[in-house]
């Protein structure tokens, strides 16, 4: 078997648990490369697991042209989940359009409205969700486990990519013809909203790209965060 080949093998193994045995169960998808990767994969084996995405009203175009791209190839609607219209009114009205750029505790108010709030939204009612995340995005990732607790939502959380590489989740898109955000090939390898991601240089953390501006010990959303501090302290054995 090749590495590929055990990595699927594994990941479908683990996606067919979820199914089997923490339904209902959704799947939280940025509509990147990863999450193309777990798309495919609960799609083509027709898994009970809902695909859901935040929709922050500042995705890139590239980002929402995927929505379509997804229902032409599956015939899938991904769930879309928005922001409360009063809360982005008011942040906005109250700091300006852009004052994530002003300091970090201004960037997080952003994420809570635009993407924290509507991912609880999107896990209510579930008993276990599903991320893209993987090992070697970042030093915020490096201890990432498959199966976590998840005491925020109070449910679990599996991360079935954990153990993938970069070069891996490539092979598996263009060995089967998976449809990929268009951003991936003007140098972004990891994709959020249009304000806060550039393209990197070649050598850069692939998560560089993303709220470039802060500190690398800050860069997460808070979807994966309780109280300012990363919430992967308790895996769960398989
Ligand atoms: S990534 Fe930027 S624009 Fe998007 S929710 Fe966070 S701070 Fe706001």
């Amino acid at each position: 078997m090749s590495k590929l080949e055990t990595l699927v093998a594994g990941t479908t193994a683990t996606l067919e648990r979820i199914a089997r045995d923490f339904t209902p169960a959704v799947f939280a998808s940025s509509l990147a490369a990863e999450d193309m990767v777990l798309t495919d994969l609960i799609l083509k084996n027709r898994l009970p697991i809902v695909i859901f995405s935040l929709e922050t009203g500042r995705l890139h175009k590239e980002t929402l042209a995927m929505l379509d791209k997804v229902k032409e190839h599956y015939g899938y609607d991904i769930a879309l989940f928005r922001p409360e219209p009063q809360a982005v009114d008011q942040y906005v009205a109250q700091n300006g359009l852009n004052a994530f750029y002003d300091s970090v505790e201004m960037r997080r108010e952003c994420c809570r409205i635009r993407k924290v709030e509507p991912l609880g939204r999107a896990l209510a009612g579930n008993k276990a969700w599903i991320t893209g995340q993987r090992r070697a995005q970042s030093n915020t990732r490096s201890s990432l486990a498959v199966h976590e607790d998840d005491p925020a939502h109070l449910m679990d959380k599996f991360n079935p990519l954990a153990d993938w590489d970069e070069a891996h989740v490539w092979e598996y898109l263009r060995a089967n013809a998976v449809p990929v955000n268009a951003l991936h090939e003007q140098g972004f390898p990891s994709i959020g909203c249009e304000p806060c991601t550039r393209a990197i240089e070649p050598g850069e953390d692939v998560r560089a790209g993303r709220w470039w501006w802060e500190n690398p010990e800050s860069k997460e959303c808070g979807l994966h965060v309780v109280d300012g501090k990363l919430i992967r302290i308790k895996s769960v054995a398989a």
